[in-house]
């Protein structure tokens, strides 16, 4: 039993899943080949491609920092540049990693609404310098849903891969939080991405309930191309392969990636429709994944913590809020309860004054 109890600050503070974990255990029988040559990894990677309906290729790496870094990377040559929003990942929290591991690809920042990039933004990006001096745009990158937690459409995929395809430019997901998109948006995986012009995926595991991992789907096979050497230099070819492929197995043929994220999903919407119409408290964004991001006074905030709450304010002051696939509900209420009583009285004490 956990002595603490739990948080929501980060959906990376929820333990392994139970699929994903019994699907360790299984693989945990005797010796089986090292460095990806065995049994579960071929069922994980086979796996994928039924549920992407594609013959994609699929790596598996320990983090989404190193999906990312070592996916772009692959896409571009070192004079090559990256177009992302300026709330992105890989702009803000990856610690100059796709520069390092791409030589010095530079990422192109475009000003984003709610960290979405358009195909607006792309265009007058990709469209900004032409001459020898400049880093030449090579790919565009979405995070899928963004880091504020709003869902690209299909609609919107399609728009900004026409663009890409305008431009000459190659369309990577940053998809952390992939499962979550899929459940928001009721759309198969391969409808919004392969379908939509994607060409590679991150789709994330350990927001999904795993205790590690990320994958690394090529749609497009040619690109993988040295891919696992890539891996091996950067560090991220595990040794004891299986245990990294084996929880995708029982997060994949489980359904539980599907139903971990609507299960986050709901918590969050929990949350947001608890705190309507409540004085002080306002969403900084829409919630459409597993994300709720609040302006509060900040009598409020210091109110929360005191009362033991944990919760980042990197962006814009605003509380964050992240559910996993093990968030209680009567926790969420908790938290929702207390939220409300110190907005009222917050609310009370100002009228007074
Ligand atoms: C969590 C996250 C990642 C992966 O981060 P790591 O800590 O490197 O695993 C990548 N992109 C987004 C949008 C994320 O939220």
């Amino acid at each position: 039993m956990s002595s603490h109890p739990q948080q929501f600050a980060s959906d990376n503070y929820a333990g392994i899943c139970p699929e994903a974990l019994a699907a360790m255990t299984l693989a945990n029988d005797g010796s089986a080949v090292a460095y990806g040559d065995d049994e579960w990894t071929t069922r994980a990677s086979d796996a994928f491609r039924r549920l992407f309906e594609a013959e994609c290729e699929v790596f598996f790496v320990f983090n989404g920092t190193a999906a990312n870094s070592l996916a772009l990377a692959s896409l571009c040559q070192s004079f090559h540049s990256v177009i992302c929003s300026s709330a992105a990942h890989v702009e803000t929290d990856e610690c100059g990693a796709p520069e390092f591991f791409s030589n010095g690809s530079k990422l192109l920042v475009a000003p984003s609404e709610g960290g979405k990039l358009t195909p607006d933004a792309i265009r007058t990006l990709a469209n900004s310098r032409s001459d020898i001096h400049f880093p030449k745009p090579r790919v565009v990158t979405i995070t899928q849903p963004t880091e504020t937690g709003q869902v690209y459409s299909r609609d919107e995929v399609l728009a900004i891969s026409a663009v890409c395809r305008e431009l000459g430019l190659k369309l990577h997901m940053d998809g952390a939080r992939f499962a979550q998109a899929c459940a928001t948006l009721g759309c198969t995986p391969a409808d919004i991405t392969w379908r939509a012009g994607v060409d590679v995926l991150c789709f994330g595991g350990t927001k999904n309930g795993m205790a590690v991992g990320e994958s690394i789907i090529f749609f497009d096979r040619a690109l993988a191309l040295d891919f696992d050497y890539r891996c091996k230099q950067a560090g991220q070819l595990a040794s004891k392969m299986r245990f990294l492929s084996a929880p995708w197995v029982g997060l994949l043929d489980s359904g539980a990636w599907l139903n971990n994220a609507r299960h986050a999903n709901a918590c969050a919407t929990r949350l947001a429709d608890a705190l309507e119409d409540l004085p002080g408290i306002s969403l900084m964004f829409p919630v459409q994944a597993n994300a709720v991001f609040l302006h509060a006074r900040p009598p409020i905030l210091d109110g929360l913590r005191t009362k033991g709450w944990r919760f980042y304010t990197f962006i814009g002051g605003g509380a964050r809020f992240m559910f996993a696939w093990d968030a209680d509900p009567a926790r969420v209420d908790s938290l929702a309860s207390d939220i409300r009583a110190l907005a009222l009285e917050e609310h009370q004490e100002r009228v007074a004054a």
